[in-house]
């Protein structure tokens, strides 16, 4: 899970990263308010997506009338595809330089590295490109990770300036406890301020939290923000299932993620020759392909306006085709009209001729069978092109 900047200071705040966290407004007004508070302010988007100050999604306010203003034009505004919901209203610092820096897992290389610059600010790629010398890239040992002397190591390679020196090693010990306990795979700072009096400051922040980490933080359910999460996600999250919504019209069903995931690409291939049409999303119902299951993953599926045709992709294994075919008989069932797309069914594996013979029988008008996977995903991409 990705999380917003004023999330992100959050959770910088709570382990005593140098931060200072504002006031979250949904409305023109409410920015009026927290600026009659705070004072002269930086009134921010808050989407997640980086680059909202050069989209014009990051303005100073000097007065309460101009940070009503701002929030006006700033909400409402498409960043990146992404629609602002709400501003921060931060009390605005006086920068004297911006710095970058992050940890990050490191899947390359199966390792954790740390990405420091004094070229901070602007999107660190842009740095990496017109100044990579000035772009340090640190590996972390996940065996030992960031103790003091390594914190001094990164600082020293970063090249802070000198009188930041002991803040900035304190910083990096803390963003790594974040990183570490946080269950992260990445914390991110930029800009990392200088302000008057040579304060270190996060500015910004991004982090992002580690689905498989879950389990181990109950406080982390309080970071999703229900009007800024896809509502089929929302939906199939609540049903348990393990569901991502892509941007084409051939809804997917399959069990196995390794299988669900081929079956995307050969939708693609196939979907080359009918119009170009595309996956509609990555859906994997795993072993248990009973009825219910079934239904929950065909209607998740059929809520999803851009969907044209559903393929339904199942390899028997220790979940038997013939009870899949009941499931996916079940389904039909438990829809009754809300079930209105065409279905192309592949079945193969555990009792697949069983399986076969219960579809045929069902004879449904909307179920096609086909045998073979890539001829399912050409009767599949050929039905949501029609
Ligand atoms: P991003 O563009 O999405 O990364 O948003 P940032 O939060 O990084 O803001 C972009 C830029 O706005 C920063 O690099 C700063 O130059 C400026 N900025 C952000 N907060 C403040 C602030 O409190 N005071 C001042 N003077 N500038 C700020
Ligand atoms: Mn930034």
């Amino acid at each position: 899970m990705d999380l917003m900047e004023f999330q992100a200071k959050e959770l910088f705040a709570k382990h005593d990263v140098a931060v200072t966290l504002g006031i979250v407004a949904n409305t023109p007004a409410e920015a009026r308010a927290a600026a009659e508070q705070l004072g002269v302010v930086v009134v921010k988007a808050q989407v997640k997506a980086g680059g909202r100050g050069k989209a014009g999604g990051v303005k100073l306010a000097k007065t309460p009338d101009e940070a009503e203003q701002h929030a006006e034009a700033i909400l409402g505004m498409q960043i990146k595809g992404l629609t602002v919901n709400r501003v921060l209203i931060a009390p605005a610092a006086s920068i004297q330089e911006e710095y970058y820096f992050s940890f990050l897992l490191d899947r390359a290389d199966r390792q954790y590295l740390c990405i420091a610059s004094v070229e901070g600010g602007v999107e660190i790629e842009e740095v990496a490109k017109t100044n990579p010398d000035a772009v340090k890239k640190i590996a972390i040992d996940p065996g030992t990770g960031v103790d003091e002397a390594k914190a001094r190591a990164i600082v020293e390679e970063a090249a802070f300036p000198a009188e930041l020196t002991e803040q900035a090693v304190t910083l990096v010990q803390k963003l790594w406890k974040v990183f570490v306990e946080e269950d992260a795979t990445l914390v991110e700072i930029n800009p990392l301020a200088r302000l008057e009096g040579d304060v270190l400051e996060a500015l910004d922040g991004k982090v992002s939290l580690d689905g498989n980490a879950e389990f181990r933080h109950e406080d982390h359910q309080a970071f999703v923000i229900t009007d800024e999460t896809d509502p089929l996600e929302l939906k199939a999250t609540e049903k348990g299932l393990n569901y991502v919504k892509l941007d084409g019209q051939v809804g997917i069903i399959g069990n196995g993620a390794g299988l669900v995931m081929s079956t995307l690409d050969v939708v693609a291939y196939a979907g080359e020759e009918h119009g170009g049409v595309k996956p509609a999303n990555f859906l994997d119902i795993g072993g248990g392909a009973n009825a219910q299951v079934m239904a929950d993953g065909l209607d998740v599926i059929l809520g999803d306006d851009q969907v044209k045709s559903v393929f339904v992709n199942v390899f028997g294994g220790i979940t038997a085709c013939d009870e899949v075919a009941n499931g996916i008989k079940g389904a039909l069932e438990i829809l009754g009209d809300q079930a209105t797309k065409p279905l192309v069914v592949r079945l193969d594996g555990n009792n697949v001729d069983k399986g076969r013979a219960i579809l045929d029988e069902l004879n449904h008008p909307l179920v096609t069978q086909v045998d073979t996977m890539d001829g399912a995903a050409a009767k599949a991409a050929e039905l949501a092109n029609a």
